[in-house]
């Protein structure tokens, strides 16, 4: 569904990517993990069109997307949940939602798609005239979620879910992301710094390191793997 081939991506003189492939399949999780700045937020932007790669292809579905503007790829159904959520917090609940739905015009199945988010978390429903800056910090991340969904993304581009959040939020979000996948056969890409979790709930993951792929694998392969359970597993 989605490959990404020897991408490089810099900021300036800083060369944050370097000779990137990653190569995602439809209705996968994969996840990308590594240490701070190794370059993983960075893939996400090179996918989602806002920090371009400098050389290399991207291609979803066959079509090459490296030189296409990120509204563009929003509308090819690429949507991503940037890392701290980045609500609108004066908005309440559901113009927040409504905002997700931006580019699309079919209203019969933005609302079906309203039920549907409103359904997998609860609280946002019965916080939906709130504005978004009053949330708890997890409730914030299931509304970046949920606005996310509401571009009914095939391919749903996560950053850092688990950030700064309490355990029993972070399992909560993470047993939802699960059944995004499952139900409505969303591809996920998860970034995360908390190895554990990420590589719990994926299906095959990829180790960045200093702008370097160094492992790609499915995922009870990377937990087994000495290296990874030294430098990211705490084992
Ligand atoms: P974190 O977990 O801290 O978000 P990361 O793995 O996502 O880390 P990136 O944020 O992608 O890493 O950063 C990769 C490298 O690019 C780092 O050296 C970082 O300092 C640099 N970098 C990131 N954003 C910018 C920017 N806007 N301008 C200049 N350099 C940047």
């Amino acid at each position: 569904m989605l490959k990404l081939k020897n991408i490089q991506t810099f900021y300036g003189n800083i060369h944050a990517l370097k000779d990137v492939s990653i190569e995602i399949s439809e209705g996968e999780i994969v996840t990308l993990i590594g240490a701070n700045g190794a370059g993983k937020t960075t893939t996400l932007m090179s996918i989602s069109g806002i920090a371009p790669p400098r050389l290399g292809e991207i291609y979803f579905e066959d079509q090459p997307i490296h030189n296409l503007s990120p509204n563009q790829i929003v509308e090819l159904g690429i949507c991503q949940v940037p890392e701290g959520r980045r609500i609108f917090p004066y908005l309440t609940v559901l113009e927040n939602l409504d905002m997700g739905a931006f580019l699309r015009s079919d209203k019969e199945n933005i609302k079906k798609d309203l039920d549907y988010v409103l359904e997998l978390f609860p609280i946002l429903a019965e916080r939906r005239h709130q504005a978004g800056g009053t949330l708890s910090g997890g409730e914030q991340q299931m509304l970046a979620i949920s606005r996310a969904l509401m571009s009914k993304p095939r391919l749903l581009l996560m950053d850092e879910p688990s950030l700064g959040l309490a355990p029993i939020v972070v399992q909560q979000i993470f047993e939802i992301i699960s059944k995004i996948n499952s139900e409505s056969n969303t591809t996920i890409f998860l970034v995360e710094q908390n190895a554990n979790l990420a590589l719990k709930a994926a299906h095959r993951g990829y180790v960045m390191e200093n702008g370097r792929i160094t492992i790609g694998d499915t995922t009870d392969n990377l937990m087994s793997n000495e290296d990874v359970r030294k430098a990211y597993l705490g084992m």
